[in-house]
């Protein structure tokens, strides 16, 4: 997009960093760089918080039906320019634009649900037990907040954030990931043109994350973080939390079990491993990343992913018939690299896929890998690329246990006929989430997070605007 905006967005402007610094935006079909955007530093990062803390107090006061009226219009606006948000998204990121557009569909349906929720906040009043006080409970917004993105979902991850924090009434400084910054200044610049006041969503671009954002998680004014990316610096931000305790959301990486019975339907399992491995080139937290089968239909189910796999048309995401676009660099494409390396050490049989092309950009090809050693690398690390690793099992004892033997819990997928085994075996996965007899569960109107290291706190459904609010509670004598 021509008129995307490269700057700074802070008090409703757009400014450059203060010390004029910049940072390259990479096509990851190509390698070359897009184009610069500011890259900012603590000092930005510091004035971005000031105009969140100014414009906190206003924004509470502003009725219900204004925030959710601004949140409409800027889903109707996101909608009307899908076409030009999709080619942003993949020229930054890579993933097909057919994907692009679902993705830009997934993040518009975020401000619509949360401009519904937010004329619904609701209190109580009630007469306490012992008859001589009344409790009246009013919900506030938790006040300016620090928004973190991963690279994964440029439009959907920075919606699913924003969207409750403005229908609660909170200001906000977003950072986006430095991968791909552009899909957030765009939605800055939708927010701004919908009616957003100055100074309720600030967004810094930078490639010093740490410098940035650690000032102001101990600073004692932003008083929410709500982080979506890695486990490991999830776990480094809650610390640095710790100290002003500041109230967290964490979506972190998850390692998500597949598994598929004896009495599954073979079609509805391969047609959910296509698309629970391959939304988003694998590069997604609730990708399937084990698939434990049963020995039984091992071999048929490996086939047939196998064919299904090997079929998708790897290529530039902006070309037309595409399936599966780049990774978004080659240290992500060394790492999928690696573990393939790893697993085939270890036994792993290559179905099909399993070699890097050559040329420019990070693509890497379809892959699937069958009879995988349980000790190889892949298990217990987000392969974050096109690659199934297929296990198998014999009992439902024995696949619930490995399943579960992980420190992350985010999104599990099982494949049964049986109601009985289905229900009884997702009451026993320790996830958030389950997909049953399906490869897809993301929805806005679902409450999306994980367990165990996958995270804290859940995003949409209803129950997302209250990891943005705060209760107040009133002892008022009956008189
Ligand atoms: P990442 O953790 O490297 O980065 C995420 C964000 O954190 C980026 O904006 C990055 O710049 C920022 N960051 C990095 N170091 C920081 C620091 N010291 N202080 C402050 N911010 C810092 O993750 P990524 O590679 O961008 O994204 C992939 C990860 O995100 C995967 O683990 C994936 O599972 C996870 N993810 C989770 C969900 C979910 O909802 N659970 C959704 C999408 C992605």
């Amino acid at each position: 997009m021509t008129d995307t905006p490269t700057q700074l967005f802070i008090g409703g402007a757009w400014v450059d960093a203060a010390d004029g610094a910049t940072m390259p935006v990479d096509d990851p079909a190509t390698g070359e760089i897009l184009c610069h955007v500011a890259d900012a530093g603590p000092k930005d990062a510091k004035l971005a918080e000031d105009a969140a803390v100014q414009a906190q107090e206003e924004w509470a006061r502003t009725a219900p039906r204004v925030r959710s009226e601004i949140l409409r219009r800027a889903y109707e606006i996101i909608i009307e320019r899908t076409d030009e948000l999709a080619h942003l998204m993949t020229s930054e990121m890579g993933k097909p634009l057919a994907e692009a557009r679902g993705e830009v569909a997934y993040a518009a349906e975020f401000f619509r649900w949360f401009s519904e929720e937010a004329v619904r906040i609701d209190g109580g009043l009630a007469t306490l037990p012992d008859g001589r006080n009344r409790m009246l409970l009013s919900r506030r917004p938790v006040g300016p907040c620090l928004l973190i993105t991963p690279w994964n979902f440029p439009l959907a991850m920075g919606t699913r954030k924003i969207g409750p924090a403005v229908a609660a009434g909170c200001t906000m400084v977003l950072k986006p990931a430095p991968q791909t910054p552009l899909s957030s200044l765009a939605l800055a610049a939708i927010l701004k043109e919908a009616g957003l006041p100055d100074g309720v969503l600030n967004v810094v671009t930078t490639s010093r994350a740490g410098e940035v954002c650690e000032p102001l998680l101990r600073g004692g004014r932003i008083r929410k973080l709500s982080f979506t990316g890695s486990t490991a610096v999830g776990q480094l931000l809650l610390a640095q939390s710790a100290e002003a305790v500041v109230r967290t959301s964490m979506e972190l990486g998850g390692n998500a079990p597949f598994v598929v019975f004896e009495d599954a339907d073979l079609d509805k399992a391969v047609n959910g491993a296509m698309v629970a491995k391959m939304r988003n080139m694998g590069e997604a937290c609730t990708a399937a990343n084990r698939f434990f089968v049963h020995r039984s239909v091992a071999e048929e189910f490996g086939r047939r992913l196998a064919e299904r796999m090997g079929a998708l048309v790897v290529g530039p995401g902006t070309r037309d018939g595409v399936d599966v676009g780049p990774l978004i660099d080659r240290r992500g494409r060394a790492k999928v690299e690696e573990l393939v390396a790893d697993a085939v050490e270890r036994g792993a049989q290559v179905l099909v896929g399993g070699r890097t092309p050559e040329g420019p950009g990070s693509f890497y090809p379809p892959t699937v890998l069958a009879d995988v050693d349980p000790g190889s690398r892949l298990m217990d690390t987000e392969i974050f690329g096109p690659v199934a690793a297929i296990l198998t099992f014999d009992d439902e004892d024995e696949v619930i246990r490995r399943a579960n033997d992980t420190p992350w819990g985010l999104v599990g997928y099982v494949f049964t006929e049986g109601l009985d085994r289905a229900l009884r075996v997702s009451e026993r996965l320790e996830v958030g989430m389950v997909g049953l007899n399906t490869g897809l569960v993301s929805n806005p109107a679902a409450p999306f997070g994980g367990v165990k290291q996958s995270g804290l706190g859940r995003e949409g459904g209803r129950v997302g605007i209250d990891e943005f609010l705060e209760y107040q509670y009133l002892a008022v004598p009956v008189s």
